[in-house]
């Protein structure tokens, strides 16, 4: 059930802004544990397995922002192992409840959760595995082989994808695979207002929107495959990533509004005309974000939305 995820068209959300383009949709999100993240936890452990390096006693532990902790948590489940998952504060807490459902030990800290995951590995080298998805080759290459390939099997030609960073496994893998296919195809970052990786002249501050962008490039990152980004804030990634529910029934989260509301200002900027095909990934489901902005409360608080105005009827202005 990991990968071969479909590809969708977009009908509305493309014509609302505007553009001639086809847009297409790799719906990552419906990964058996709900993200791409799948992929690559699947491929790591199988790796680890097949090594050899797996015995009774093996402890996976992952610094993850929540998504490789839900499908390493997910594969240990199903391994009959353990695993330790170390996730920084600001992830959801669905997230957290999904890994303690399967299993999974939830460290949650403002620390580095890599040097965490180093300090549990040097208490019992023997048997605990740090899968690293930031250094571990198999994260981008997997992509290569399968989220890439499966993007030029389904279309054949595209001009521009779009994705967001947090590792870059998906970028390097993706952008790699498909450069080498159609080297005048446009690869483009989704780049979180606040974050300098690859905005590099601008401000580093905190925002909302979770699992991507960052300050300091991970090794399984390649920047030389992008072409570009586009800076996208939190309220346009959480409006966007409501209007792919809403107008397409595709019931990503947060990132993946990044990711589309780059393409549009992508695809606008290149002004790529009729017939030319846009892929963006939408990395992760809503599910994962039910008390944050999927929430129409969460969304007002953060002054995102508007609260709505309760008109009552037997009342008349004085
Ligand atoms: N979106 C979400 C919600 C994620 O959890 C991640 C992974 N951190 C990404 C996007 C980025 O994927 P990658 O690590 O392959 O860059």
């Amino acid at each position: 059930m990991v990968g071969n995820t479909p590809l969708v068209k977009l009908n509305k959300i493309p014509k609302e802004y505007g553009l001639e383009c086809d847009i297409y949709a790799k719906c990552e999100f419906l990964n058996p544990g709900g993200s791409i993240k799948d992929r690559i936890s699947l491929a790591m452990m199988k790796e680890a397995e097949d090594g050899g390096n797996v015995t009774k006693k093996t402890v996976f532990v992952e610094p993850t922002s929540g998504n490789t902790g839900i499908g390493v948590a997910f594969d240990a489940a199903l391994m009959e192992r353990k695993s330790i998952i170390i996730t920084g504060e600001k992830n959801s807490d669905e997230k957290i409840s999904t890994m303690r459902l399967l299993g999974a030990e939830v460290i949650q800290t403002k620390k580095s959760p890599i040097e965490i995951a180093h300090r549990i590995h040097d208490n019992d080298p023997e048997n605990v595995i740090i899968l690293n998805q930031f250094e571990n080759p198999m994260n981008p290459r997997i992509h290569y082989e399968t989220t890439g390939e499966e993007i030029i099997h389904a279309l054949g030609d595209v001009d521009m994808v779009v994705m967001g960073v947090g590792t870059g496994g998906t970028l390097s893998g993706v952008g790699h695979r498909i450069k080498e296919h159609l080297p005048q195809c446009h690869v483009i970052v989704a780049e979180p207002d606040g974050s300098t990786l690859f905005n590099v002249d601008g401000k580093n501050h905190s925002y909302l929107v979770e699992g991507i962008g960052g300050s300091t490039a991970p090794i399984v990152l390649d920047k030389s495959v992008a072409n570009g980004f586009e800076v996208v804030n939190d309220e346009e990634a959480f409006l966007m990533a409501r209007k792919l529910s809403e107008k397409e029934g595709l019931l990503c989260g947060g990132s993946s509004g990044t990711a589309m509301a780059a393409a549009v200002k992508a695809a606008k900027r290149m002004n790529l005309g009729a017939g030319k095909r846009v892929v963006v990934v939408l990395t992760d489901g809503i599910r994962n974000y039910m008390t944050k902005f999927v929430c129409d409360q969460w969304m007002e608080a953060h002054l995102f939305l508007d609260p709505p105005i309760h008109t009552m009827k037997w009342w008349k202005d004085p």
